[in-house]
């Protein structure tokens, strides 16, 4: 298909315009106009690059892509080799990151949902509503130790746990990649647990404290599914190629 025509549909179904972010969503890197492969994955570092060309994709997209508000501008060391990657192997590279987190289908949030067993409720800052972090319940209630447990097996991953009872778990606020200061809002809504992707030195103490069961999941682990899940309806929508790409990364 015309790269035109898949940006047109991707602006149009995850609506970036209607987000703030810290990055420009869409297509950050202009490579061949025709599209045949896709290679979706969390990250578009240099790794995702190199396999992403060895299997013949043209375009890459991703959850973190580049351009990040505070980033160094100039176009050297690291950032240069991986623009003259894409750039030499004409290899568009799409990028959506907010957009990504908070699509109510496709978004990573959800997406973690589903594959943890949690139903959604609604969002946890109540003023806003595309609040990022999510709130709902296990579907069926474990104490913490179980539900890491859980963790463990559907992200291939041992999480960071801090279990402050063996009161069993019923509603739950989550947020992917490093959302772990969202702690604080759940803490005050009363809500038994709060997981993210990675965890800072003062969230342990708001989860004492406070009594919130806390996990730490995995940055790269809980934001594989909203890019898996964009790719997989892309591949039903237009018929096109797509292959999701895991590089694995420990935070
Ligand atoms: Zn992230």
């Amino acid at each position: 298909m015309q790269r035109k025509a898949l940006v047109q549909y991707l602006d149009e179904y995850l609506k970036p315009g209607s987000i703030k972010d810290f990055c420009p969503n869409g297509l950050q890197v202009e490579g061949s106009e025709k599209i045949t492969k896709v290679v979706t994955g969390v990250t578009a570092s240099q790794d995702l690059i190199d396999a992403a060309i060895q299997s013949g994709a043209d375009t890459i997209l991703v959850h973190h892509g580049y351009f990040w508000k505070g980033e160094p501008q100039p176009v050297t060391g690291m950032k240069k080799a991986r623009l003259k990657r894409l750039l030499e192997n004409d290899m568009n590279l799409l990028a959506y990151h907010l957009p990504l987190d908070i699509h109510p289908e496709v978004g990573n949030n959800v997406q973690l949902a589903k594959l943890l067993n949690m139903n959604v409720t609604r969002g946890l800052e109540a003023y806003n509503p595309q609040s990022v972090a999510l709130v709902g319940e296990l579907q069926r209630p474990m104490k913490a130790n179980e539900f890491a447990r859980l963790i463990e097996v559907k992200l291939g991953r041992k999480p960071l746990v801090s279990q402050v009872s063996d009161e069993l778990i019923k509603t739950i606020s989550w947020c992917t990649g490093g959302g772990q200061s969202f702690i604080d809002a759940a803490a005050v809504q009363g809500i038994d647990a709060f997981l993210s992707g990675e965890a800072s030195e003062q969230t342990i103490h708001t989860s004492r404290e406070m009594g919130v069961h806390f996990f730490a999941a995995g940055h790269h682990a809980t934001e594989r599914y909203g890019v898996k899940a964009l790719g997989e309806h892309l591949a039903k929508q237009f018929e096109l190629d797509v292959q999701f790409i895991d590089i694995d990364n420990p935070v």
